[in-house]
């Protein structure tokens, strides 16, 4: 099987999320919808209060599980479930919202740097209208390959006979936060079937002869394992792939069911409080 090389180069879109919070949207946009069965991702990164500490008040979720990574900073999350949970530097956050939770997360800082990432994954239509669950883990938690210039954060999935913290039995995510020094290589065997991408959020890589920028997804071609190189000032991303679903996907807002009645239902069952 190739090695996989960029299929597209997708730049992130500054979206107004919560209360007022400036989030880069890679996924979830007119350029690239979703990646099956990738539904959204935002990156948040800023050293200014005023964009994020409106922060996320109580807001529902249905059908999908949300993935927060915290690379720098401190948020309070509550949920419908009874979990409280505190997410700090490096430590990250499962949440199955499947038939529905309502949670709000919100800045425990009001000065300093925030910066991480939300990635939403979604349930295969018989796990919809599951019962939600919650997995959160410290960063100290979170298990660390480091070999000479690599270093891999195993968030989900496998990277070197590692195993990741976050179990994600439904589409078998694989999550990696890769730091390579100047000129360092990489590699990660992927299933040829699961769609993947890397975002870089420091430096500058390259796949192939690809140069990849900051703060831009770059979404892989078929393959069965990608090979990156760091440039000259070294390079931090993530690499995230998944199994894709092949289901209908009908999105409004913050449910996100398999039909049109699905997501009315959604809607009454929001507002009767259920
Ligand atoms: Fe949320």
């Amino acid at each position: 099987m190739p090695t996989r090389a960029i299929q597209q180069l997708v730049p992130t879109l500054a979206v107004s999320e919560g209360a007022g919070v400036t989030v880069h949207r890679a996924i979830g946009t007119p350029a690239l919808r979703n990646l099956d069965p990738f539904l959204m991702l935002d990156h948040f990164g800023s050293d200014d209060p005023d964009e994020y500490i409106a922060g996320f008040p109580e807001h529902p979720h249905r059908g999908f599980i949300t993935f927060t990574y915290m690379l720098d900073g401190h948020m309070e999350h509550r949920d419908s479930m009874g979990n409280q949970g505190d997410l700090k530097s490096g430590g990250a956050q499962w949440m199955k919202a499947a038939s529905g939770v309502i949670h709000s997360e919100m800045p425990r800082q009001s000065e300093g740097r925030m910066r991480g990432f939300q990635l939403w994954i979604n349930l295969p239509a018989s796990e919809k209208m599951a019962a939600p669950a919650y997995q959160e883990f410290a960063a100290a938690e979170i298990p660390e390959v480091a070999d000479g210039d690599v270093r891999v954060r195993v968030l989900a999935g496998e990277h070197s006979g590692v195993l990741g913290a976050v179990r994600d039995p439904h589409t078998e995510v694989l999550y990696l936060d890769v730091g390579l020094a100047p000129g360092a290589r990489f590699e990660q065997v992927l299933p040829v079937a699961h769609n993947a991408f890397i975002y870089v959020f420091e430096g500058d890589a390259r796949v192939a002869d690809t140069p990849l920028p900051t703060h831009t997804l770059a979404v892989l071609g078929t393959g069965d394992v990608v090979a990156m190189q760091a440039g000259a000032s070294g390079t931090r991303f993530i690499l995230v792939a998944g199994r894709p679903l092949h289901e209908p996907i009908v999105q409004y807002g913050p449910f996100v069911m398999n039909t049109r009645e699905e997501i009315e239902q959604a809607l009454a069952d929001f507002r009767a409080g259920l």
